[in-house]
């Protein structure tokens, strides 16, 4: 088999992909910088610049494609739209077009971020989109890209993601309650915390049953896809169940209160949607899959997270 290109292998989600694609072929990693840690280098892949990764395309020339980059500085993407936009939108586009001429296939992600959070139940694939920020607009752009490419794809629109490494929601709260006497925490937005390891591993069970579809088949279950967590509960909810867990587990000396705040008590550079939380029928059925409740991958990231301290 022709190899699979991983772009933006170490990300949250691109990291535990690495583990998660292994058995579907030879994996190629790519990242910004080339290397997947310091003193391990795999091949470079910049987004910004467009020559570079159709070159690290035609050099490898593999049957899938998956990128899990992405510019993802919800605040930052404000004030650097032009980029936002051309690694979220522009280089997608390209990965597309490379696709479609080469016979290849392409996994993406998205976001929940695309829609305008005015719902009160669960957003399905075919709903209106109407993002409020430059990188759910970059990302939203990305997708029409990709379907414009007329490559044979798949979109996986996500939300909440956060694992025991990186930069995330979980690892804040979890520095925040040990140094703190409270937290306080937005409770008016909801959504579907879901760990990169439960995403990548969907992932790769998705891949299994949609490679080897015959094309038309391959076309009819592609598409946008919506993968979270099942359930949802906000922000403060969710630090709340961080904070009680890993005290449980040991990793917190004490249960640090968290105060619900709304949003206007915690003004941020782009708005967010109030309600991102993502209707995963069309997945589960498509796939055979069963997503697991955010509890169940929040105790599975604090048991990583607990793992990998005992290692150290
Ligand atoms: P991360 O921010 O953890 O990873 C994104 C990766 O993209 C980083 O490794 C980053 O590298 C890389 N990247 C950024 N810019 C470029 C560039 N110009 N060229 C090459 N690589 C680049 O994000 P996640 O793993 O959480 O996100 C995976 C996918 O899920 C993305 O498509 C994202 O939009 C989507 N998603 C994420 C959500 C979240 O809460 N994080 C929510 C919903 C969807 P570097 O470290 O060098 O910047």
């Amino acid at each position: 088999m022709k190899s699979i290109v991983l772009l933006g292998a170490d990300g949250q989600v691109g990291f535990e992909l690495r583990r998660a694609l292994a058995p579907l072929g030879p994996l190629v990693c790519a990242t910004r910088r080339g290397e997947l840690a310091p003193g391990l280098p795999c091949e470079r892949a910049d987004l910004a610049d467009p020559a570079a990764l159709t070159a690290l395309l035609a050099r490898h020339r593999p049957r899938l494609i998956v990128n899990a980059a992405a510019h993802t500085a919800v605040d930052r993407a404000e004030d650097e739209a032009t980029l936002a936009h051309r690694v979220n939108a522009a280089a997608v586009g390209e990965i597309g077009q490379w696709a479609a001429q080469n016979g290849a296939v392409v996994l993406h992600y998205s976001t929940d971020y695309v829609f305008g959070g005015d719902a009160n139940v669960p957003y399905r694939e075919t709903d209106a989109t109407a993002p409020l920020g430059v990188y759910g607009t970059s990302k939203l752009a990305g997708e029409q890209a990709l379907a414009a490419s007329g490559a044979d794809h798949l979109i996986l629109r996500t939300a909440w993601v956060y694992a025991a490494r990186g930069r995330n929601f979980l690892l804040s709260m979890l520095r925040l309650a040990a140094e703190r006497d409270e937290l306080t925490v937005v409770a008016d937005q909801q959504g579907a915390p879901t760990p990169a390891a439960v995403i990548a591993a969907a992932s790769a069970a998705i891949l299994a049953r949609w490679l080897p579809l015959a094309d038309e088949a391959r076309r009819a279950a592609g598409g946008i896809h919506h993968l979270t967590c099942r359930g949802h509960c906000s922000w403060q909810a969710f630090a709340a169940a961080i904070v009680a867990r890993a005290h449980a587990m040991g990793l917190l000396p004490r249960s640090t209160p968290v105060r619900a705040i709304t949003s206007a008590e915690y003004p941020t550079r782009a708005a967010r949607p109030q309600w991102s939380v993502l209707d995963l029928t069309r997945v589960e059925q498509t796939f055979g899959l069963q997503l697991p409740p955010w509890q169940a991958g929040l105790d599975l990231v604090l048991a990583d997270l607990a793992g990998t301290r005992a290692a150290s």
